[in-house]
């Protein structure tokens, strides 16, 4: 099966070819066939992905896969959420986001946090019933960057069962685990399972 993968984020789209091809899913990332980067103007991470899966479908016409995702950090009430990829503004990066999120957090005790993954899957432009799936990954915030894997958050976000950040963890331990991991097992679950 043909499916247009709906981001241009160079880590997810490593990791769904990576999860995804050994079902023999092929994936097509949108750049590749000319689809704009959608608009991501919700509250929620379901309507985003929702947004982005029918605009890549309507775009191509053919199956899409979206995903939206971020962090969402217990003692600052769920923030950066859905706006994790510019909690620093623009434009968007990486390094400004994480001294963001290491300053916003000084002195707090309190540093859970967890990784949200949406996954959407369409059909077609106007499938009236899209394939959800959601997955979260529990973890702590540090102050010190460790390992040199995965992106954005990662070398911040600390697992303690593990005594790992996720930037430590190598790709395949991170794609099992990950929010994104478990949403996609949900989602292929469900693919499997679903008539035509
Ligand atoms: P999206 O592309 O709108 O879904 O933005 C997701 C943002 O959340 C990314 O740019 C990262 O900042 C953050 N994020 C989501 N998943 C991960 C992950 O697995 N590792 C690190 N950061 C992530």
């Amino acid at each position: 099966m043909k499916l247009v993968v709906a981001s241009n984020n160079p880590g997810k789209l490593r990791e769904f070819g990576e999860m995804l091809a050994p079902l023999g899913w092929e994936t097509l990332p949108q750049k590749e066939l000319g689809v704009s980067e959608c608009e991501e103007p919700h509250g929620t991470f379901v309507e985003n992905a929702l947004a982005k899966a029918r605009h890549a479908s309507a775009c191509t016409g053919l199956p899409a896969l979206a995903d939206d995702s971020g962090l969402c950090v217990h003692a600052l009430g769920g923030a950066p959420g859905v706006y994790s990829a510019r909690f620093a503004g623009e434009p968007k990066s990486d390094e400004r986001n994480n001294q963001k999120l290491v300053a916003d957090l000084a002195g707090q005790a309190d540093r859970r946090a967890h990784y949200v993954c949406v996954l959407v899957f369409v059909r077609h432009a106007d499938d009236p019933q899209p394939v959800i799936a959601e997955g979260e990954w529990h973890g702590e915030i540090v102050d010190q960057p460790r390992g040199q894997g995965g992106f954005g958050y990662d070398p911040y976000f600390f697992l303690p069962e593990s005594g790992a950040t996720a930037a430590e963890l190598d790709a395949a331990e991170k794609n099992r685990r990950s929010h994104r991991g478990q949403a996609l097992a949900q989602l292929v679950d469900r693919l499997k399972t679903r008539r035509a």
